[in-house]
């Protein structure tokens, strides 16, 4: 059992797996866990997007889904160039209904029994991400299952799983194809070795990580205060749920601020007068409110 990481965990694990990681709108806060449950996660699956006119296109539309089947339509698409495209984070429409002798056995961790049922629900329980292929024959590049391979292994050392943890869409749900012309066991053996610490990446070392204000002080943050810092936390607040903003957020702290914090503190665990709206160190770090 694994409590899934959060949004700001899964993008820094990525990124340091030696992949390049593009953000795509309110993906941290985007996904469908108003319909179910989120967590707890027990492994990775891999998709195949299909057809597609253009890669853009196709990481748009993973991201708002379709009427029939809303959107996230998983966590990361990979495209050709191995670029993973962040669209979602939580629950998501990707792994549908799978076999519970499948989940099981990736929970154990043992070799997998063929996927003949659909009573389960995988969305909860696996990160998913969608490669773009069209599903017909189309090569696959190096750089993309490079990539595909990374975040796989990344995802696996930050919950301590074995390579056994990550599966094909197609040993999942019956009927699947994807992703076509892959074999699992070949894949997950060169997850195993990335785990195994075997060096693989060519690819240079991240250094745009975002640089994070530092906490100003209980004092600086009180009423009638104007400052550019004001309005980056406020974005942060909406990006964690925690707006309760009737307009703005803006520059001039106001008792919408404070009700907002107060909505993060809660959401953190703190209650009563930890959770009074005046930011402290603590919170202040987590919501790791960008550099104005
Ligand atoms: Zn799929």
């Amino acid at each position: 059992m694994a409590q899934p990481l959060s949004a700001d965990q899964f993008r820094a694990i990525l990124k340091k797996s030696g992949v390049r990681v593009v953000e795509h709108g309110n993906w941290r806060t985007h996904n469908r866990n108003h319909k179910g449950a989120w967590g707890p996660v027990h492994g990775v699956t891999i998709h195949h997007t299909g057809p597609y006119s253009t890669e853009a296109g196709m990481v748009e539309l993973c991201r708002t889904g379709y009427t029939s089947l809303p959107g996230p339509l998983c966590h990361g698409v990979i495209d050709r160039s191995g670029t993973v495209h962040l669209v979602g984070y939580g629950r998501g429409n990707h792994a549908g209904s799978g076999d519970e002798d499948v989940l099981k056995a990736v929970i154990a961790e043992k070799s997998l029994p063929p996927d003949n049922e659909a009573n389960t629900d995988g969305n909860p329980h696996f990160y998913g991400f969608e490669c773009i292929n069209t599903g017909g024959g189309q090569m696959w590049p190096e750089a993309q299952l490079d990539a595909m391979h990374k975040v796989s292994a990344a995802l696996c050392r930050a919950h301590d799983w074995a390579a056994r943890s990550v599966i094909g869409h197609k040993e999942w749900q019956p009927g699947k194809p994807d992703p076509a012309d892959i074999a699992m066991n070949d894949f997950r053996t060169a997850v195993a070795k990335i785990l195994e610490g075997k060096p693989t990446s060519t690819v240079p070392p991240d250094v745009d990580e975002p640089r994070y204000a530092p906490f100003p002080g209980a004092a600086y943050l009180r009423t009638g205060r104007r400052s550019a810092l004001i309005t980056a936390m406020g974005k942060r607040l909406v990006d964690e749920g925690c707006g309760r903003y009737s307009k703005g957020p803006g520059p001039t702290w106001t008792d919408a601020d404070r009700g907002s914090y107060a909505a993060w503190q809660r959401k953190l665990g703190y209650s009563g007068t930890d959770a009074d709206g005046i930011p402290g160190p603590t919170s202040w770090a987590r919501l790791q409110v960008p550099k104005p």
